[in-house]
């Protein structure tokens, strides 16, 4: 077989294996350039696939080829050399083509103003200051961030050109919103004459349903075109709101076609995102796509000393070592069980003991980690989650859309409230219990090869406990 044969077998194969998040961001654009004595080179064209390529998916890379050709022995990564003069060809035209463009209006700014929107008072009407304290030197970095962290730093050292959009997904709390103005400070740092937009999605929309009441659509337009970054936080809310969609997508492609940088977070993949239109979804998964995790207990220890280095505030080593081991959910609550302690030993001017910091923490840590669940919870969450009515997900329509929920309800059910079969069953329209057995033993065995059902379920059950 030809080199590019093997490599599109291999592709078929890794996309099954693979969630398609995954497989367009690591996967596209690569190819076998070179075999020889059993070595295959792999190439790609993203110099950040290229480490992560041989950090995570070797040896399933090297399996899945060697299923292919047992010839092969091993593989490596390469990337094209780009010389630096084309970078800096590059770079110059974009330049001059910003010169050429105008500058932005916003309503309560003369033009002269600097434009550094986005930061202190520059900032338009309609962007939220960046938080001049989110940057990357405050964000610490672990296992369950270092692919957002670095594909948020590329993007900050080379706007609109490493990735583009770059989408940032992950639960609440985790540190989303961090990242994304880190970025934007990290920006407008290197380049103070950039126009940096950082808005919040409700925002966004809310602003510009007002401009269609008011007929200022042009001026909401233009606003939001003539940046060159432009941060959405949270694009979750964008959810079933069709207007603002269609206005996200023109905005979008006005950008993307300046190679203006787009950053965009949710709580989740944008394929998960439901009643999101499908050709604005696919704009959103076209660049580089990272999730954030919850933190392992290193990083959060990690988390914690930089808070009381930042802070300033003697806390002893084995009092945070307990703050991270018992506040698990996520960065939030563990910077929050972090300022209850250090407010304590400074309101009383001491350090605090362990004694202490149980005493400090009794309400935060004695909420039951796992609540007993009812059921209208589950099915409440599943059905705001996949934005279905309790009627269509409990009933006996066999859509896809809907026959898929369901089963993950009534795996939820089982493991969360430890509902018998037959009762499972019953709920959903008298089925029998075998449907919900069957149903349970699917998904499980879902989650193990489908990274990002096993991202949904996992969302689904920190929502249920919240
Ligand atoms: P999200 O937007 O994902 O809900 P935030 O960005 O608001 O989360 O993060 C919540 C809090 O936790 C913020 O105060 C943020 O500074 C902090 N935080 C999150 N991740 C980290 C991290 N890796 N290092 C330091 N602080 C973090
Ligand atoms: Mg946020």
């Amino acid at each position: 077989m030809k080199d590019d044969q093997i490599w599109k077998v291999v592709l078929d194969q890794l996309e099954l294996r693979v969630s398609r998040s995954n497989f367009l961001t690591w996967f596209r654009n690569t190819s076998i350039t070179d075999r020889a004595d059993g070595m295959v080179t792999i190439e790609t064209k993203n110099p950040f696939a290229h480490v992560w390529l041989s950090k995570k998916y070797r040896s399933l890379i090297l399996e899945t080829l060697q299923g292919v050709d047992t010839t092969i022995a091993d593989v490596k990564f390469s990337v094209p050399s780009q010389t630096t003069a084309q970078r800096v060809v590059k770079k110059n035209v974009r330049i001059v083509a910003q010169k050429n463009q105008p500058l932005p209006t916003t309503d309560n700014q003369q033009p002269s103003t600097p434009t550094r929107i986005g930061r202190g008072a520059g900032a338009s009407s309609s962007s939220i200051p960046l938080n001049a304290k989110y940057t990357f030197d405050t964000f610490v970095v672990g296992t369950s961030n270092e692919i957002a962290h670095a594909a948020c730093r590329a993007v900050a050292n080379r706007p609109g050109e490493a990735y583009n959009p770059l989408f940032i997904y992950g639960g609440v709390g985790l540190g989303k919103t961090h990242l994304l103005q880190a970025v934007g400070n990290a920006i407008l740092d290197a380049n103070p004459s950039f126009t940096v937009m950082y808005v919040a999605s409700e925002k966004f929309a809310n602003e510009f349903v007002e401009s269609l009441q008011e007929q200022t659509t042009q001026q909401f337009k233009k606003r939001y075109r003539n940046v060159d970054v432009l941060i959405i936080d949270d694009v979750q809310f964008f959810a079933g709101k069709d207007k603002t969609q269609e206005e996200l997508f023109y905005t979008f492609n006005s950008l993307y076609g300046q190679n203006k940088q787009l950053i965009l977070s949710s709580d989740r993949p944008p394929s998960a995102i439901p009643t999101l239109q499908e050709r604005l979804s696919s704009r959103l998964a076209a660049g580089m796509i990272a999730d954030i995790k919850k933190p392992d207990y290193e990083t959060r220890l990690a988390i914690l000393q930089e808070k009381r280095d930042l802070r300033g505030v003697p806390i002893d080593q084995d009092v945070l070592v307990f703050i991270a081991k018992n506040v698990q959910s996520n960065v939030r609550d563990l910077e929050g069980a972090f300022n209850q302690v250090a407010g304590h030993s400074e309101f009383h001017n001491e350090k605090v003991t362990i004694e202490q910091t149980k005493r400090i923490l009794k309400d935060t840590l004695t909420k039951p980690q796992r609540k007993t669940i009812n059921v209208q919870e589950i099915i409440d969450a599943i059905s705001s989650y996949y934005n279905i009515s309790h009627t269509d997900l409990c009933g006996k329509s066999r859509k896809k859309e809907i026959v898929r929920p369901r089963q993950v309800a009534m795996y939820l059910l089982r493991k969360e409230s430890s509902m018998s079969f037959p009762s499972i069953g019953e709920h959903f329209s008298g089925r029998d219990h075998t449907t919900a057995m069957h149903a349970c033993e699917k998904i499980e065995k879902l989650i193990e090869q489908d990274e990002e059902l096993s991202q949904e379920v996992l969302f689904l059950r920190e929502r249920i406990y919240a």
